[in-house]
C-alpha cells in the first residue's frame, strides 16, 4: 500500500528574533513545500530518494549519523527521534519531491522533516499528536543534524491553514490560527547574495539579548517593554538590540489585532516598521536587503515588507494585493536590478495547509 504525505515551507511575518527571547512569532506555512511518497518494507532496509539528490540507502540501525548520507539525516533524524520516543518504526521506501528552494529562509529543512515525520504517522498508523509531531521534527533537526532551530518551522509545516497566520508564543508553546483576510498573498524576493546567517553574528545577537535581560534583572525580554528598555541605563548598542526585541513583540500584538479587524495595510506597516528596526537596532539588515524593501513599499500593491529570517542577507517577504502582485514583483526586481547589479530572485505564494490539513 502507498502513502503519501504534504508538508509546506514558511514564512516569518513579524516577530524577527524572539524566539529565544521568548517573545511571540507570526508565520504562515506557504503553497510551496515537499511532497512524500512511499510504503512499508517488511525488512528493516530504508531507502530514501529525493529528486535532484543522491539516494540514501540505511539497513538496521537508522540511528547512525553518517555523514555521507546529506540530506538524508533529516529524515533519517525523525526515524531516530521516533524510535526513541518509543514507536515502533520498520523499513520503508520513500521519495521526496520538492518546490520549495533551499537555503532562503523558508525552511526547506523542516517541511523535509514533516513530510517524513507525516509519511511515517501514516505509513505505521503511529499514535502521535500534531503538536508531538512538530516537537519531534524539531528535536531531529537539533539532536540529530545539529542545527538548534526553534518550534516555529516545523510548528508552522505541521498547523498552517489556507489564509491564516500561526500566532506562536515561544515561551508557552501555544499557537492559534488568525483568518488572514482574503486578498493577501506573499512575495517573497531574494536578494541574490547568499544568506550568510553565521554563527558570529547570530551568536552575538543572542548574547546582546541575554546581555540586556541580565542587566534589566529579567528571566528573558520577553518581560519588558519598548518604553521600559527606553528609559534604562543600558549601553547604547545593547539597548538598540532589546529594543528590536521588545518591539517585535509588541508588533507581533498590535499585528494580530490587525488581522482579527482585516485591516492589512496597518498590517503591512508594522512589517515595515520591523524592518526599520532591524536596520537600525538590530543591524541585521544588508544595503540590499533595505534596497528591496524601499522598493517593494514604494510600489502599487504591497501593503509592506521586510526581511524574514535571521537576516545579514536572505530575503524579503512583502504583503501584497494578489492582483498586483505579478507585476509590482516585475517591477522590484528590474528597479533592483538596475540600482545593485543584484538578479532578485521572486517567489509568489500564497498562504497554504499545513501536513495536518493537506493531503
Ligand atoms: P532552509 O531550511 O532555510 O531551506 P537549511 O540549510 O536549514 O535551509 O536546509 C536546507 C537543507 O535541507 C538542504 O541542504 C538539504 O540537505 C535539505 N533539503 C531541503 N529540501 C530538500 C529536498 N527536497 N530533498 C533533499 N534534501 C532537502
Ligand atoms: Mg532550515
Amino acid at each position: 500500500m502507498t502513502f503519501s504525505s504534504f508538508a509546506p515551507g514558511r514564512v516569518e511575518l513579524l516577530g524577527n528574533h524572539t524566539d529565544y527571547n521568548e517573545g511571540v512569532i507570526l508565520s504562515a506555512a506557504i503553497n510551496l513545500g515537499i511532497t512524500a511518497v512511499g510504503n512499508p518494507r517488511s525488512d528493516h532496509r530504508i531507502n530514501l530518494s529525493s529528486s535532484g539528490n543522491p539516494d540514501a540507502t540505511v539497513v538496521g540501525d537508522p540511528a547512525m549519523f553518517e555523514p555521507s548520507h546529506g540530506w538524508a539525516n533529516y529524515p533519517l533524524g525523525v526515524v531516530k527521534t521516533l524510535t526513541l520516543a518509543g514507536h515502533s518504526i520498520r523499513g520503508f521506501e520513500a521519495h521526496f519531491e520538492s518546490n520549495l528552494p533551499t537555503g532562503t529562509g523558508l525552511s526547506s529543512s523542516a517541511a523535509l522533516e514533516v513530510a517524513a515525520g507525516s509519511l511515517l504517522r501514516k505509513m505505521f498508523a503511529l499514535d502521535i499528536e500534531p503538536m508531538e509531531l512538530a516537537r519531534i521534527c524539531r528535536r531531529a533537526e537539533n539532536d540529530f543534524v545539529g542545527v538548534n532551530c526553534g518550534l516555529l518551522d516545523p510548528a508552522s509545516s505541521v498547523f498552517g491553514r489556507r489564509d491564516h497566520a500561526i500566532f506562536l508564543d515561544c515561551r508557552t508553546e501555544s499557537l492559534t490560527l488568525i483568518p488572514i483576510p482574503s486578498g493577501a498573498a506573499l512575495l517573497l524576493i531574494h536578494s541574490g547574495v547568499k544568506h550568510e546567517l553565521t554563527g558570529g553574528e547570530y551568536n552575538n545577537r543572542r548574547e546582546a539579548c541575554f546581555a540586556a535581560a541580565a542587566q534589566l534583572g529579567i528571566p528573558a525580554l520577553r518581560d519588558t517593554t519598548s518604553p521600559a528598555v527606553e528609559i534604562s541605563n543600558l549601553p547604547d548598542e545593547i539597548k538598540r538590540r532589546a529594543l528590536h526585541i521588545t518591539g517585535e513583540n509588541e508588533r507581533v500584538f498590535h499585528a494580530a489585532d490587525f488581522l482579527r479587524a482585516g485591516d492589512l495595510v496597518s498590517f503591512g506597516r508594522l512589517m515595515t516598521a520591523s524592518h526599520e528596526s532591524s536596520r537600525v537596532n538590530f543591524e541585521n539588515s544588508t544595503p540590499e536587503l533595505d534596497t528591496l524593501v524601499k522598493l517593494a513599499v514604494a510600489t502599487d500593491g504591497i501593503y509592506g515588507a521586510r526581511l524574514t529570517g535571521g537576516g545579514f542577507g536572505g530575503a524579503i517577504v512583502a504583503l501584497a494585493d494578489p492582483d498586483l502582485m505579478d507585476e509590482a514583483s516585475e517591477s522590484i526586481i528590474s528597479r533592483y536590478h538596475a540600482l545593485t547589479a543584484h538578479q532578485g530572485i521572486a517567489y509568489r505564494c500564497t498562504i497554504g495547509d499545513g501536513a495536518i490539513l493537506a493531503a
